[in-house]
């Protein structure tokens, strides 16, 4: 069995405070919703009814404005109480509509319906994608509006470059678990889903990268992709975060590429079949609501979340919808043990935190993990002295040294024009995989001084 890895950094890490791999209990539908504005990477959505509107579920309730921005939807039939407003994080704000639970669901508990997408041109799947609102769920949030823009750009007829559907199925940090508990119970969803976003993005080829630890996965996903027409193929990459990064993934899948080049081109196979061209990374959430979109014509209504966490007294993984309240999540799992130090939606590795504990914040597209964090789990950020320990620049896996870049940005104050521009270059390098920030004895906020460097700069 060959494993697929970035080559340098990076670490492998267990929390026993993330919710366990079991079956996915279905969350209580909430009385009251806060369906937000804004639940992708850009502008807020604009919004289409008024307080006292009766809506459907799955009506489309705000309208994509822009770039970044996507279609928003009723997650619930109801009336709309009124407009809200709340602080996500300092100068950010969001707006959404309050829905009191009432009506008849068109949906929920009703046989599935299914529509032929077969048939389909790639730009009528793309424009159905698109009208139901599909982001990137797996953190960027990222309208698959703005992939096909990208794609649809004219491109030199003579020499189509080779397109490569990567279905990244990697496990990294146990945070993940609701996107491996999503895999295993919708695993045929997940697949259908690749085959229509692959048909959308005329990709002539699809790649499961899966963990090698989850080979039966990886199995199971290319025994069901074996029923489509489309070359499938299953690549086990290593499990050693940040594996699941775009340029980590995209290292190891090159490195395979090429192995696969050498070992089947000695053989006399067409080479040109096994290039893998520019490559279109999606994860399992998203492929599942693309499948959702085109097969039951119907946006995101709800999503799987690892809610955790040393202060969560049951903490496991839960199919929610859209717009229910994070308190009342929390609350389904028992409540707190104690006093949260922090709230934090996605891994505490890398996601986001909630501005002032903020209960009534509602889960959105892109919420995959939910954490309620104890003192003792958080640890506490203080500056202490760096003891060149040397720990944080063997995991980094772009190959920066976190320990110079940090002392250049924070300790030196007079740096000339040419130093301070060489150390912004670097910083501009890290991706913020928080590797470093968790091996640092000192418990320095390492990648935090590096992207605030940044964004100090523009
Ligand atoms: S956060 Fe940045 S500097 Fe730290 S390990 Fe990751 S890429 Fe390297
Ligand atoms: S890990 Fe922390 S203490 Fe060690 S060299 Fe890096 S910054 Fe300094």
């Amino acid at each position: 069995m060959k494993v697929y890895a970035f080559p340098h950094g990076g670490i492998h890490f267990t929390d026993p405070t993330a919710p366990p791999r079991k079956e996915s209990v279905v969350a209580f539908l909430p009385v009251l919703s806060v369906i937000p504005l804004i639940q992708h990477a850009g502008a807020k959505a604009l919004p289409l009814v008024l307080a006292g509107a009766s809506v459907r579920e799955g009506m489309l309730i705000g309208r994509a404005q822009g770039r970044g921005s996507a279609h928003i939807h009723a997650a619930v039939p109801g009336q709309v109480v009124r407009m809200v407003s709340w602080e996500m994080a300092k100068g950010v704000t969001n707006e959404g509509f309050i829905i009191r639970l009432g009506g008849s669901f068109e949906q929920l508990g009703k046989p599935e319906e299914r529509f032929s997408w077969e048939g389909l041109a790639p730009r009528e799947i793309q424009q159905r994608i698109i009208h139901c609102g599909i982001v990137e769920m797996e953190g960027s949030g990222r309208p698959l509006e703005d992939l096909f823009a990208s794609l649809n750009k004219p491109r030199e007829p003579e020499t189509p470059e080779p397109l490569t559907l990567v279905v990244r199925c990697v496990f990294d940090d146990p945070w993940l678990v609701a996107d491996y508990v999503l895999c295993r119970e919708r695993a045929a969803a997940v697949v259908e889903g690749s085959i229509i976003l692959g048909r959308a993005c005329m990709a002539s080829r699809i790649i499961y990268a899966v963990s090698a630890r989850e080979k039966d996965l990886g199995t199971m996903l290319l025994a069901e992709a074996q029923s489509y027409a489309i070359p499938a193929s299953l690549v086990l990459v290593s499990s050693r975060y940040p594996q699941r990064n775009a340029r980590e993934l995209e290292l190891a899948l090159r490195s395979y590429e090429k192995h696969e080049i050498q070992e089947k081109g000695e053989k006399g196979e067409n080479l040109e079949r096994l290039a893998l061209g520019s490559l279109v990374i999606q994860g399992p959430a998203t492929l599942a609501a693309v499948r959702d979109a085109l097969v039951l014509q119907r946006p995101i209504l709800d999503r799987y979340v690892a809610v955790g966490g040393s202060a969560v007294k049951k903490p496991q993984v839960m199919k929610v919808r859209i717009g229910t309240r994070i308190g009342d999540i929390f609350a389904e799992c028992g409540g707190f043990t104690g006093e949260p130090q922090k709230i934090i939606l996605g891994s505490p590795l890398s996601g986001r935190r909630v501005f002032e504990k903020n209960l009534d914040e509602p889960v959105i597209k892109t919420s995959y993990a939910l954490g309620a964090l104890l003192a003792k789990q958080t640890g506490g950020r203080v500056i202490r002295n760096c003891i060149g320990c040397g720990e944080c620049r063997a995991v980094c896996p772009v190959g920066l040294d976190p320990e110079a870049l940090f002392k250049g940005i924070v300790f030196c104050k007079e740096k000339t024009k040419e130093t301070h521009k060489e150390i912004i270059e670097k910083a501009v390098e890290c991706h913020g995989c928080g590797c470093c920030d968790l091996v640092c004895p000192s418990r320095l906020s390492l990648s935090t001084a590096f992207v605030n460097a940044v964004l100090e700069d523009q």
